[in-house]
């Protein structure tokens, strides 16, 4: 998939910062600066940070937050097409919700919120029995782990708490609760620790979101 980038000349190149550039519609991101610090810098240069997206209220000075407009939990990446700035109160209220669940609950009188919310903790764990992520159509494809490349070795054996949450969810789901992020040329920019868990299960084929316009350099 295309990430949104700031407008900029078609050809040439522009300077976003001293680890990042945008060269012909390509964003160059230089290692090893953070794929997501990255991506907070675009969304901010393109979004702002000083007004909600969901209330419309101005927000102070360094309380804004990213909302995942397709929540995290199923699958939602962190890249700008995803990431709305919010205030506190409407990311902490959208929580899980899909953009359309979420205007539902807003159009509900107060009353029928909660029971809107019970009815949605249903839906949200069939969808994570019987679907892998929501997303919108043609994000996420597959990719073979042995494309993959990653420059942390694979061989150190992780077992931290994250690792875990990984290792039961597969367990229960039978699929991860997010796709890897890769760039134009396979570099793995988020998703190392699933990485580790297929290797360690034999898991061959992993669901991946390619981002085709960003590429890592050294
Ligand atoms: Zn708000």
């Amino acid at each position: 998939m295309i990430i949104d980038l700031p407008k900029c000349e078609t050809k040439g190149i522009t300077i976003i910062n001293e680890f990042m550039i945008i060269e012909d519609q390509i964003l160059k991101i230089k290692f090893p600066y953070s794929f997501k610090r990255a991506m907070y810098t675009l969304v901010y240069i393109m979004k702002g940070k000083h007004k909600c997206f969901y209330c419309s209220k101005d927000i102070l000075n360094g309380k804004v937050t990213l909302d995942h407009i397709f929540p995290q939990d199923f699958g939602g990446p962190t890249i700008p097409n995803n990431l709305q700035p919010s205030c506190y109160k409407c990311n902490n209220e959208k929580s899980n919700m899909t953009p359309d669940q979420y205007q539902k609950f807003l159009s509900l009188p107060n009353m029928q919120r909660k029971e809107y919310l019970k009815d949605l903790q249903c839906i949200f764990e069939f969808i994570r029995k019987w679907s892998d992520f929501v997303l919108p159509e043609g994000w996420v494809q597959e990719q073979q782990i042995s494309n993959i490349i990653t420059s942390i070795s694979l061989s150190e054996d992780y077992k931290n708490r994250k690792y875990t949450s990984i290792k039961e969810f597969y367990k229960k789901y039978n699929h991860f609760q997010h796709p890897l992020i890769i760039d134009r040329k396979n570099f793995l920019l988020d998703g190392f620790l699933q990485l580790m868990y297929a290797k360690n299960y034999n898991i061959e084929i992993l669901p991946v979101i390619i981002l085709e316009n960003v590429e890592v350099v050294f």
